[in-house]
């Protein structure tokens, strides 16, 4: 299975992707992630990301598109792959589209979560996410069993530093402006499907399944 989910920040695509990729077993690559982990251990590349993260802004597209590039050779990909949060502009979907021929890899899906403004804002700026291994909550609809705590690993759970209200607004203008556009991008490659984020965590992930087959 390979496939890309685009959508919002605050969609629910990280959430999304922890339950696909143990349903279909295949790697979850995090553009956002990958940068999180570079700020962590402090690397430049990390130092450069952070630059843009911080503003709301999107980390120029010959730095994204090169990680990205180096992932997808690797062995694990083989066997498929989920791209969250890549590609966010179309040159990097022009970029992907390259890298894809040259692997004979082809695309199966383009999950597009549709969510109101209104709700991302709320979802982001309650989002906390453990600080050791990752996992995503929300303060009101998707809470760790004890505050703060995460249920998975026992971690500490923080909330990122581009959460903030304005930041999130930030992000919402440049995804409209940059991202948006690749809807329309994959609807004309007829590998886009809707589906509507602003369900239950838990009814979002059945629609995904009845999309995507149940055979893992
Ligand atoms: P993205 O990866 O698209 O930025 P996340 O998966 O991190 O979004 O979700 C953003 C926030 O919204 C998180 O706090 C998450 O727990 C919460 N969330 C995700 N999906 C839903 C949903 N269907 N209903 C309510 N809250 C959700
Ligand atoms: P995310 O974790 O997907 O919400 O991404 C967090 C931030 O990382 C974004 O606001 C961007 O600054 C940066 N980022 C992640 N993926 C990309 C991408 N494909 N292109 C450019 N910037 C990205």
């Amino acid at each position: 299975m390979r496939l890309i989910l685009l959508g919002p920040p605050g969609a629910g695509k990280g959430t999304q992707a922890s339950g696909i990729i143990e349903k279909y077993n295949v790697p979850h690559i995090s553009t956002g992630d990958i940068f999180r982990k570079n700020i962590k251990e402090g690397t430049d590349l990390g130092k450069k990301a952070k630059e843009y993260m911080d503003k709301g802004l999107l980390v120029p597209d010959e730095v994204v598109v090169a990680i990205v590039k180096d992932r997808l050779t690797e062995d694990d990909c083989k066997k498929g792959f989920l791209l969250d949060g890549f590609p966010r502009t179309v040159a990097q979907a022009d970029a992907l589209d390259g890298e894809l021929k040259a692997l004979d890899y082809s695309l199966d899906y383009v999950l597009n979560i549709e969510v109101d403004k209104d709700i991302l804002i709320e979802r982001a700026v309650g989002r906390r996410i453990c600080k050791n291994c990752g996992a995503t909550y929300h303060i009101k609809y998707n809470p760790p069993k004890t505050e703060n705590v995460c249920d998975e690993c026992g971690g500490e759970l923080y909330q990122r530093d581009d959460d903030t209200e304005e930041t999130v607004s930030k992000r919402i203008e440049v995804y409209l402006k940059q991202t948006k556009p690749l809807i329309e991008y994959y609807n004309d490659k007829n590998l886009l499907v809707d589906i509507n984020g602003e369900q239950d965590i838990d009814k979002v992930f059945e629609d995904i399944v009845n999309i995507l087959g149940s055979d893992s």
